[in-house]
């Protein structure tokens, strides 16, 4: 199952994506936020989404106008967990997963533009593989099976003002900004993308390929990273977790059409400007409350 959120006669609706003709395409409208889907497991690997929807006219998914596909209350990074990525900045590798937060103020969706700040000179795409929370949890354990707690996977661009990070040791202002973590443009369900067997993680500008990474490469694999943000905080359905990005990260410019594509899930396209502060002051960051 793969889902997406967008607008649809002035609201914001999650949309069932499936293929028609050859095409993804929105088929249904889902009348319930996926985190909160009923879920049952018929065996263990397959998991059944019980959700209301409603049919409407076909919508291409290209034609759609794509929102951000999830509302987390947060979004947890983890750093360096590619060793190749790791020796491409001189990092020392690090013994336990490194994490930082980005603010859901920075969410925009596909096809939504990343602004670089006034402020930095060096902004730098990352593409990276995201798990989406499906259920609460706190204090995951080593060993524990960690497939209930996953409702899906998607893409996340973990843009970063790489000139003001290296100086600062807290990540959050160079992470943090506006615009600087596109996802989308869809979430596919747990069943159908297997980290833990190597998905391809691509990241492109203007098409020409930069980053070229598999998961298989993981310093620290999905359960290490659980494991680890559930000592110190909860995890609430609908949380985003981006994964870290392969070697090759690289500055965007205004123009550049930054692309990244993750196997089994998507192309999450974003164009780069350059910010301009209105004269009349700011225009706010994130989304304000839709209805769904
Ligand atoms: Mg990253």
């Amino acid at each position: 199952m793969k889902y997406c959120r967008f607008q649809h006669n002035g609201r914001s609706r999650y949309g069932l994506v499936e293929r028609v003709a050859g095409r993804d395409t929105i088929t249904q409208i889902l009348l319930a936020a996926p985190e909160e889907f009923p879920r049952t497991n018929r065996t263990d690997d397959v998991t059944v989404y019980e959700v209301p929807m409603e049919r409407i006219a076909p919508l291409p998914l290209d034609e759609a106008k794509l929102l951000p596909p999830v509302k987390p209350s947060k979004i947890v990074c983890v750093g360096r967990n590619y060793l190749a990525h790791i020796k491409e900045l001189n990092h020392d590798v690090p013994k336990t997963p490194l994490i930082f937060f980005k603010p859901p103020s920075s969410l925009i969706g596909h096809d939504d533009v990343i602004f670089r700040p006034r402020i930095s000179q060096r902004v730098d795409f990352e593409g990276e593989l995201a798990l989406v929370v499906g259920k609460r949890c706190k204090h995951l354990k080593p060993g524990q099976v960690v497939w209930p707690y996953i409702l899906g996977w998607t893409i996340v661009n973990d843009v970063t003002a790489r000139d003001l990070q290296e100086p600062e040791k807290q990540w959050t202002r160079a992470k943090g900004f506006d615009t600087f973590c596109p996802v989308g443009p869809v979430v596919v369900a747990r069943d159908e993308v297997d980290p833990w067997v190597g998905v391809t993680v691509e990241t492109r500008v203007n098409g020409v390929v930069k980053q070229h990474g598999t998961t298989e490469d993981f310093l620290f694999s999905i359960e290490d990273i659980l494991v680890w943000i559930t000592q110190a905080m909860t995890l609430e359905p609908g949380d985003l977790i981006a994964t870290g990005t392969p070697e090759g990260v690289g500055p965007l410019l205004a123009g550049d059409v930054v692309e990244v594509e993750v196997s089994g899930i998507g192309t999450l396209r974003n164009r780069v400007e350059d910010e301009v502060i209105p004269a009349g002051g700011e225009q706010a960051g994130g989304e304000q409350a839709g209805d769904e």
